[in-house]
């Protein structure tokens, strides 16, 4: 075989691949996170309920840095999104059989954060344009049992938060904006998780600011702000009235309510508090270069980039998401797609999560919360929700993760010129997808 034909021949059928360097690694870290987690290893003080030594805890700087940077008065950090999303809801005082609007599609996370709230999940249907939540639906849906609205921002997309704020406003039902894919977002010049009650965010691994584990609650209302620090710290309460004894807890038990342990390491705030001060130079890189690639793929028959309106949304990309035509490709699954792909880029390619009513992780009805409420069988069921903008997306759009983005232009070229060469091979495609 020549070289031409060797470089023409997808390299998931043995051609030569577009690509073979490694892409940019996530996480990152650089001496400054080293010298923060030693500093931590070499203190007495591993943890907020360790003994005070006269500093401020890694955790509070983190938390301090990250209100002050979305302009509110309060954040919580928390050991988990998942955590931030439980303690969001419990805050709210969602109730057992109450009823929480979720996205169709998206993390099982955030339904199944509601489920442990002993709440019943309403799956909503996705805006095909935005894949988020759609706001006519949720509208829709909302009855004199739902007690809050969790909208994400979801891959790479702001969600309506005109139409998401209104629709709380006129029916006093709170929002919760998990923006667990959206750190450092902004919505006309403000920062998403600051439109509504509680802005919740996850820091694990995969996402833009991450420390490994780790979630964190921000609010601008204090009844909130006390609610979420007493339910993270099983109850207690940093002391505010008096300076704290060195060598006493920096913590206070006080009478409120029920809490849990979901504090967060000074060894992970430490690894937050220096990778927040990178957040929006590596937000801006990967914009820019999401722009670059939106531009070329736009001109791509049967390649369709998600719609940004930059005078209103300044995006997160989390991960880009692009939708390719299938009827154009005359391919009848997008997965020989994704998967000849990622050969040709060396890349981790991935797809969006399947429709939440038929995700694998999601099982309502095998949780025990549905003895908490005797009607909840039926009403916990996935089969009772009809989500066909979320089946219609998870069989069409690709997802990029968010680390190729931190490249320069001419691994953007790649990424257009692996879309190119795919796209114009579906015909060994289908042949590789029916022989294997
Ligand atoms: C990652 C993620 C979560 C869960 O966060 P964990 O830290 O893994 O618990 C919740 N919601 C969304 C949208 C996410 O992407």
């Amino acid at each position: 075989m020549t070289t031409a034909s060797r470089r023409n021949q997808l390299a998931i059928c043995g051609g030569a691949p577009v690509r073979t360097a490694e892409w940019p690694k996530w996480p990152v870290s650089d001496a400054n996170t080293r010298d923060a987690i030693v500093d931590v290893l070499n203190s007495d003080r591993w943890a907020i309920s360790g003994n005070y030594n006269g500093t401020l805890t890694y955790g509070r700087q983190f938390e301090q840095a990250f209100a002050k940077m979305h302009g509110v008065q309060h954040c919580i950090s928390v050991s988990h999104g998942s955590a931030a999303l439980l303690a969001a809801l419990h805050a709210l005082r969602v109730r057992p059989g109450d009823e929480v609007l979720v996205p169709g599609l998206t993390w099982v996370a955030c339904a199944s954060s509601v489920l442990r709230a002993g709440a019943i999940p309403v799956l909503i249907d996705i805006d095909p344009s935005t894949l988020c939540m759609d706001a006519a639906l949720a509208r829709d849906a909302i009855t004199d049992r739902t007690s809050a609205i969790m909208l994400v921002h979801a891959t790479c997309k702001v969600a309506d938060l005109d139409a998401f704020t209104q629709l709380s406003k006129e029916s006093g039902v709170p929002l919760i904006e998990d923006c667990s894919q959206a750190h450092g977002a902004l919505w006309r010049d403000q920062r998403v998780g600051t439109f509504g009650a509680i802005g919740a965010f996850s820091m694990q691994n995969s996402k833009v600011l991450t420390c490994g584990e780790g979630g964190a609650a921000i609010t601008d209302r204090t009844d909130l702000a006390v609610a979420l620090e007493q339910l993270r710290s099983d109850g207690r309460m940093y002391i505010t009235d008096k300076p704290a004894a060195i060598g006493n807890l920096e913590l206070e038990e006080v009478d409120g309510i029920q809490g849990y342990n979901m504090c967060l390491s000074e060894f992970q705030s430490a690894v937050l508090a220096d990778r927040l001060r990178h957040l929006d130079i590596e937000n801006e890189r990967r914009r820019l270069n999401a722009r670059a690639l939106d531009d070329v793929l736009a001109n791509i028959e049967g390649v369709s980039p998600i719609y940004h309106d930059y005078a209103n949304e300044t995006p997160t990309y989390y991960g880009y998401s692009v939708r390719l035509d299938l009827d154009e490709y005359a391919c009848t699954s997008i997965e020989p797609f994704r998967a000849a792909l990622a050969a040709e880029l060396n890349l981790a390619v991935e797809l969006l999560e399947p429709p939440m009513n038929i995700h694998r992780l999601y099982r309502p009805l095998q949780s025990e919360w549905k003895h908490l409420n005797p009607d909840a069988e039926q009403r916990l069921s996935p089969d009772r929700f009809r989500l066909p903008s979320s089946v219609e997306a998870a069989k069409h759009f690709i997802f990029i993760p968010h680390q190729a983005l931190l490249g320069d232009v001419d691994d953007m070229g790649q990424i257009t010129e692996a879309i190119v060469k795919v796209s114009g091979n579906l015909s060994s495609l289908a042949d590789s997808s029916q022989s294997a």
